[in-house]
């Protein structure tokens, strides 16, 4: 057992068992407050140990109020009975729309709404991306205005999903085009007068954009790294976001996986609390909640106007069932959805919360 665990059962011993006149205890706590006595080679993985933990478990069947998938793709079906099994498996967990971001615009738009809404109109809510072509021609910004102008009679209700980790919102050959260049202004703004929400990923953990060495608690996702890919860095991609955000007030964005800052989440709120044409989503970060429920719980209350419900994630039982499991209950140390190397704890939001986030801020966004 480790040092620390001995020290805590010994200071937590009922008063009244004690012996009335007990010396402190003289073990000194460590100082850095983390466990001691891990080997030197510490490898381990806490996703391969089996809990010992014995607590009630909520069985769960579906959502408890109807939900708006307000984060998901195209990718995840290519055939139409893909696509017939997806929608039965939302009927029967309580999901009444998903948002399916293409990231794409013109023909290749057209063609993912042949394939979602022209099968299924009222169960998939379509989002356009971004073109390319001609980006240093002199007309770029009258021709995004135009493109998406086209993709919204094609059926798009907004942009999504437009990712900038560090390697460019555009990247044509060698050259990467920021979020936060000139050339996008009007698309923004034409996004802006159109109504159209903006769905932006920014960034990504800021972990991610350090080695994964034994410090790093997010390197068990390695694969995601962007260490020493010549990026500007998390805190210089918030900064390029922000900037954008900023320059138009009129344009409504939405920080998918909360500005991949749910491991703070005071500074999401801050962010939010200065940028009121801002929403969230914790598409794709529960595990981030997972860990932090009691915080978590707070924040979503407290923004409960703010805040999206979307998956980003494969569609299967067990995913949207991990959802309602740590949404709706106080179950314990279990897996959330796309989970990291640790498990977690439920929120257990009140129903008016869960009403709002499940289905009513995405409805409105869609006036
Ligand atoms: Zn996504």
């Amino acid at each position: 057992m480790r040092a620390w665990a001995l020290l805590l059962m010994a200071c937590c011993v009922p008063a009244a068992a004690q012996a009335p006149a007990s010396p402190p205890p003289t073990t000194q706590a460590p100082s850095t407050g983390g466990p001691e006595d891990v080997p030197p080679d510490n490898r381990f993985d806490t996703a391969r140990m089996e809990s010992s933990l014995v607590v009630p478990r909520t069985s769960v069947s579906h959502f408890r109020f109807p939900v708006i998938d307000a984060h998901s793709h195209d990718v995840y079906t290519s055939t139409p009975e893909q696509l017939t099994a997806w929608v039965r498996l939302q009927q029967q967990v309580g999901v009444q729309q998903t948002f399916i971001f293409t990231g794409k615009s013109g023909a290749d738009f057209r063609a993912a709404v042949e394939r979602y809404t022209n099968v299924y109109p009222r169960r998939f809510v379509m989002f356009a991306g971004i073109s390319a072509d001609g980006i240093d021609a002199p007309d770029y910004g009258d021709r995004l205005r135009e493109r998406l102008r086209a993709d919204v009679r094609a059926g798009a209700r907004g942009l999504g999903e437009l990712t900038d980790k560090g390697m460019g919102l555009v990247h044509v050959g060698t050259q990467a085009y920021f979020i936060d260049d000139a050339r996008f202004d009007a698309l923004w703004d034409e996004a802006g007068r159109l109504h159209l929400p903006v769905f932006v990923h920014i960034a990504e953990p800021a972990e991610f954009y350090q080695p994964a060495d034994e410090r790093n608690d997010l390197r068990r996702s390695a694969n995601w790294s962007l260490y020493g890919k010549g990026t500007p860095g998390f805190e210089g991609m918030l900064a390029r976001f922000e900037a954008v955000i900023a320059r138009h007030p009129h344009t409504q964005f939405v920080a998918v996986h909360a500005f991949n800052l749910a491991n703070d989440l005071q500074r999401v709120g801050a962010l939010l609390d200065r940028y009121p044409n801002v929403q969230v989503d914790f598409a794709a970060r529960m595990w981030e909640l997972a860990r932090q429920p009691f915080t978590a719980r707070r924040f979503f209350i407290k923004y409960a106007d703010r805040i999206l419900f979307g998956t980003d994630n494969d569609p299967t039982l067990e995913m949207y069932l991990a959802h309602v499991r740590q949404l709706e209950t106080e179950d314990e140390w279990f897996w959330p959805a796309d989970a990291e190397w640790w498990r977690g704890y439920g929120m257990h939001l009140p129903d008016n919360v869960l009403r709002k986030i499940y289905r009513d801020n995405a409805l409105r966004l869609l006036r």
